[in-house]
């Protein structure tokens, strides 16, 4: 299989499924963790000409540790919007060049609106890349794919209808996590939060609602003609 995932900045994807990816990974499968956004005002320090620059790399170690490749769209921060047509056909042209077989990407309410119109723009490509008259350098494909929303920051108003048990990839997963020095140095110093800890609690949480000691919640987006009757998560 190949895996998708569409997050929107450098590090989403790894605090939402790392574990999944790495396990997918691990399976022998091909992942790909794209993100829109550059992440290029996450800090209240560093210029976002800077930041955009480091947190591409952060992104490419992070998708290494995982065993994925990072593609980027390189789209500013407080600019993801699905009604634009050149990042709506960037990213239909990353799910038809990558011939993905599903795709992960963030629950359709978030905290915060590029979230949102990442999982939006996700949705969307799910459905366009399979319209022959829409145009990209790759040809159009032939199935609508199975979307999967990941969990939210904390877990907040997300109710996992399945999991993934990540206790062997916990550590790979906080190993990815930690590739994003900028923010979690960053939130350690000036915030006081200890970024790693929040990511693990969030899954030790989900590992004691499903039995196991370290997981990741997810929900399908139940919509025609987008379902399979088979498990894809692993
Ligand atoms: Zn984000």
């Amino acid at each position: 299989m190949v895996v998708l995932g569409i997050g929107c900045h450098p590090d989403d994807l790894e605090i939402g499924c790392g574990g999944t990816l790495a396990k997918y990974a691990k399976a022998g499968h091909k992942v790909f963790m794209c993100h829109i956004a550059n992440g290029n005002v996450g800090h209240a320090e560093i210029m976002p000409d800077e930041l955009r620059c480091i947190r591409t790399a952060e992104a490419e170690r992070a998708a290494k540790v995982l065993g994925a490749e990072a593609i980027s769209l390189d789209v500013g921060d407080l600019q993801v919007e699905a009604s634009v047509k050149a990042v709506r056909d960037a990213l239909t042209e990353v799910l038809r060049h990558t011939g993905a077989d599903l795709i992960i990407t963030h629950n359709p309410v978030d905290y915060m609106r590029d979230h949102e119109q990442a999982s939006a723009l996700a949705r969307d490509v799910s459905f366009t890349a399979t319209i022959p008259h829409l145009f990209t350098q790759s040809p159009y494909i032939t199935n609508f794919k199975p979307v999967f929303f990941m969990d939210t920051l904390a877990g907040i108003n997300f109710i996992p209808t399945e999991y993934v048990d990540i206790s062997v990839e916990i550590e790979q997963k906080l190993e990815a996590v930690n590739c994003h020095e900028s923010q979690v140095k960053w939130m350690r110093e000036h915030d006081h939060i200890d970024f790693l800890d929040f990511v693990r609690t969030c899954n030790k949480y989900r590992g004691l609602q499903s039995n196991c000691v370290y997981a990741e919640g997810f929900r399908q987006y139940l919509a025609w003609p987008h379902i399979v009757p088979r498990r894809l998560l692993p």
